[in-house]
């Protein structure tokens, strides 16, 4: 737990916030300014900076966070229109919050 961190103070419960998941190492919760109809966020429990700071012990987490990740989209109803699952890796790459966070994106309207 990093006292400083935004994403840590959620999963601890100290910030609330409706998790539409939760088990001992992983919460979903929504965007707070979602860029999609469907828009969560799938985020480990544990602080982890980014994608850059994995290793070899975290395959269980990582694996786990994608498993969860596709459930949420059958849940959501996007899994058959289609979704996206993305890790933004330091500023260049777009992430803002420095705690790992997998964003699960979808439910665009079907263009005709
Ligand atoms: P990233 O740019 O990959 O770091 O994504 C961070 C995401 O977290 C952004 O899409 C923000 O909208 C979202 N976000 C920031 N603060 C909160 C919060 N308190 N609750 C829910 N989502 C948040
Ligand atoms: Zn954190």
């Amino acid at each position: 737990m990093k006292n400083d961190c935004i994403f840590c103070r959620i999963a601890n419960g100290e910030v609330p916030k409706k998790f539409l998941y939760e088990d001992e190492n992983i919460v979903v919760f929504r965007d707070i300014n979602p860029c999609a109809p469907v828009h969560l966020l799938i985020v480990p429990k544990r602080h982890i900076r980014s994608i850059n700071d994995i290793t070899a012990s975290d395959k269980e987490i990582i694996s786990e966070m994608f498993i969860i990740g596709k459930d949420m989209a059958k849940k959501a109803l996007v899994d058959r229109s289609g979704y996206k699952l993305l890790f933004n890796v330091e500023k260049g790459g777009g992430q803002e919050i420095f705690h790992l966070h997998l964003h699960l994106i979808g439910g665009w309207q079907k263009k005709s």
